[in-house]
């Protein structure tokens, strides 16, 4: 559960670093495919928000489905479950005074209300136009000649290449926050005010958009990479994309390593477990994950939201479970334990491991696209924007813009993929705290408190959802017990 979508799961940082203009969140809130629930995503209750067509949409989520759980057949499900009603009809005879079982299907639509219901829908139809007002933002500073003077100022302002791409970009990074002001504010700001889901005030809301503004410009590199980007459209005209994407790797690896130790500190506090009870259950169940006390840590998110989440971040020696003070307040011990479970998935599997080389796939991907697109739209408007050359820095718009085409394509790749593994978490974390009604209600909560869609369309899902939606969650986590029938877990391995 980290930054929304790439920002979506958020990660290619390079890429990522080209796209201030696109709406793209900045690196520093970007969730990656480790949180609970993604907090910026169009999806924002359990299930972030990523992108899908219509038919293969259901397709292909049956089929995931169906591949995330292969140690337990079909078979194995209906007789635990089975088994499970059976003994609580035992139950029931035994103790006619017992309460009936709760209904979680029906608690979890009963709690999407009708004004959650006009916040998701909100949120999903952002999901589409944010991408699509970034496109047309780069061709307006494209089609105006806005880049080309910008370029022209950082020209007569120096000599010197590695200057003018600074000047250029604190040019076109200020008119990129700007223009895209509108949009950030109504999605990052006042949607979220209206909902109850911001506890921040407007001058708190933009002192962090700014610095998150200036992490990008300074912690990222942003000059020195983009100056290196062009030396490389220079030099590899032809295979630029590919030096492009294999770039990626190591700077989403800095990146990854380093989000928790420089850039979280700058927008929260983090620090041990505060409530003493409720940290020995935690850490007994991370201990029971192989992670070590210290890698646990509470973040006081609610100095900006009122969201529940959680997430993992960093890798190797900087790897860590981060739980948001919201989720501790909110919730009871055992919904605690459980999202703890799920987090100690991410850790536990290399997750983040994973997302950073599928990352590198899809950027290739996604640079190969952009390149064709790129040379496509220069050889047709160069000369009307002010340039020929893919290695002007006035084309960094145009490669703005494809690169967000792109990602907008394969979104629904990645979404896929992310859905995997947080099934996957979800999985392992049942395994580890065999906590199914605890998982159950957890999800109800945090759907209800972060107003989310627990049945998205297929379209939206597809398109979306780096999350597997609620009700889907809820359903899963109620049914998967095969330690009930003596099977072992399928991804949790105890003292392994
Ligand atoms: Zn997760």
């Amino acid at each position: 559960m980290l930054r929304q979508r790439l920002s979506r799961p958020a990660l290619l940082l390079a890429l990522l670093a080209l796209l201030p203009l696109t709406g793209a969140a900045p690196p520093a809130r970007a969730s990656a495919p480790e949180t609970l629930a993604p907090p910026g995503t169009a999806a924002p209750a359990l299930g972030s928000a990523a992108r899908r067509p219509r038919m293969v949409a259901s397709d292909s989520a049956r089929r995931a489905y169906r591949a995330w759980r292969p140690g337990v057949r079909p078979r194995a499900r209906a007789d635990s479950i089975a088994r499970a009603d059976s003994l609580a009809r035992a139950d029931s005879l035994t103790r006619a005074a017992a309460p009936p079982p709760r209904d979680y299907v029906a608690e979890v639509r009963a709690a999407f209300t009708p004004a959650n219901r006009a916040y998701a829908t909100t949120r999903a139809a952002l999901g589409f136009l944010e991408p699509l007002y970034g496109l047309l933002l780069g061709l307006f500073v494209l089609f105006s000649g806005l880049s080309a003077w910008m370029r022209d100022r950082a020209r007569a302002a120096s000599r010197h290449a590695y200057v003018q791409t600074l000047v250029y970009l604190v040019l076109y990074l200020a008119a990129g926050f700007v223009l895209q002001f509108p949009l950030a504010f109504y999605q990052g700001f006042a949607l979220e005010r209206h909902y109850g889901l911001l506890n921040q005030s407007f001058g708190s809301w933009l002192l962090d958009e700014i610095k998150g503004l200036l992490v990008f410009l300074v912690f990222f590199g942003a000059v020195p990479l983009i100056r290196l980007a062009y030396v490389a459209i220079r030099r590899f005209p032809r295979n630029w994309w590919l030096v492009l994407g294999l770039a990626t790797l190591p700077v989403v690896l800095a990146g990854t390593f380093l989000q928790p130790l420089v850039v979280e500190p700058l927008f929260n506090r983090f620090t041990p477990l505060a409530d003493r009870r409720l940290e020995a259950r935690i850490l007994e169940t991370a201990s029971r994950a192989g992670i070590p006390a210290r890698r646990v840590v509470q973040m006081d998110a609610s100095r900006q939201s009122r969201r529940y989440n959680a997430y993992v971040s960093g890798f190797g020696p900087s790897q860590r479970i981060v739980l948001w003070d919201t989720t501790l307040k909110g919730m009871t011990a055992d919904e605690i334990v459980f999202v703890v479970g799920h987090e100690a998935a991410h850790y536990r599997l290399g997750h983040l491991w994973k997302g950073i080389l599928f990352e590198t796939g899809m950027g290739l991907l996604v640079f190969a696209i952009a390149a064709a697109l790129a040379r496509g739209a220069l050889a047709r408007w160069g000369p009307r924007w002010g340039f020929t050359e893919l290695h002007d820095l006035a084309s960094l718009p145009l490669i703005v813009v494809a690169l967000t085409l792109a990602m907008f394509l394969t979104q629904p790749g990645a979404n896929a993929f992310t859905r995997r593994l947080e099934r996957d978490a979800d999985t392992f974390g049942l395994e580890l705290t065999h906590a199914n009604e605890a998982a159950a209600s957890a999800f109800l909560k945090m759907g209800a408190q972060n107003r989310s869609n627990p049945e998205p369309g297929p379209a939206v899902e597809f398109f979306l959802y780096s999350h597997p939606p609620l009700l889907e969650r809820v359903r899963f986590a109620l049914s998967y017990r095969p330690w009930e029938i003596g099977r072992p877990g399928r991804l949790f391995h105890p003292g392994g």
